[in-house]
Parts: C-alpha cells; sequence; structure tokens
C-alpha cells in the first residue's frame, strides 16, 4: 500500500510504501502469474548500482528494461518484468555509492515540484559530487550557506 504523504527527500522504496519490499514483490509476482523467488536470502550474480533518477533511487535490471525504487533495507532486486531468470529467479545484490549523503545534499538543493517529481535531481554512477555541484551553479540553483 502506497504512503500517503511523501517526506522531502531523495526517495527510496521505504519513503513510498508500507508493506515491505520483500512481500511487495512477492505479491505482485503472484498476482502477475511469474515465478516467484523461491528463498527469500539467496542473491545470485554482480551487485547493481543504484542511481538517482527524477528524485528517486533505483536500479535497474542488467537483464531488461526493469527497473525499481531500490529498498534500502534490503538492498536486493527481484525483477517484476523477467523474474531475474538468467540467474534462476534469486535476488540480486544493490549498492549504494560511499558518498550517497553528499549526493543527496547536492541534489536536495534542486527545486522540485514533489519530491516524487523532482525532475532535476539526477545522479548516474559516472558523475562525482563535484560534477553535481557544478551543474547547480551553471543552472543557477541557489544554495543555502
Ligand atoms: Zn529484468
Amino acid at each position: 500500500m502506497r504512503k500517503l504523504t511523501t517526506p522531502d527527500k531523495i526517495l527510496t522504496y521505504e519513503d513510498m510504501f508500507r508493506v515491505d519490499y520483500v512481500s511487495f514483490v512477492r505479491g505482485l509476482a503472484a498476482k502477475k502469474s511469474m515465478h516467484v523467488p523461491a528463498q527469500d536470502g539467496v542473491v545470485s550474480g554482480d551487485a547493481i548500482d543504484a542511481y538517482v533518477n527524477h528524485g528517486r533511487w533505483v536500479v535497474e535490471c542488467p537483464d531488461c528494461t526493469g527497473a525499481s525504487f531500490v529498498s534500502e533495507i534490503e538492498l536486493r532486486f527481484w525483477c517484476l518484468s523477467c523474474g531475474n531468470a538468467s540467474v534462476n529467479f534469486a535476488w540480486r545484490s544493490v549498492r549504494m555509492p560511499k558518498d550517497r549523503e553528499q549526493i543527496e545534499a547536492v541534489l536536495m538543493f534542486r527545486p522540485a515540484a514533489r519530491a516524487d517529481r523532482a525532475t532535476t535531481r539526477n545522479w548516474t554512477t559516472d558523475e562525482t559530487v563535484k560534477d553535481l555541484e557544478k551543474e547547480n551553479i551553471d543552472h543557477g540553483v541557489v544554495v543555502d550557506s
């Protein structure tokens, strides 16, 4: 179930939904008549790097176009498009960047209509915090001092 209010921050799965991520995935997979992860704890393959898209921490499936909010509690991903079939339906682990706090701090200076509609708040794994700060300056983002 969706939460009624959205905090003004870079959002994760837990900011958006009340039900825990594993129950959400298992429930939706069952509803879509998909093979569900047989053992919740088993993780296979390389970790997938999280990135920020429109103010949300997301992870993208390495096998298809599926994507999902990052669960910062679980830090694992099960694709609701392909079911992680290439790793025998196991979960994949998710890696957050080491400088997550700095990334979020710089992005939060950017204006947004709402935290979950923050088209200006984006970060990809090839960008540094300095890159984000330069973008803020280039776009005239007002930074509190
Ligand atoms: Zn997929």
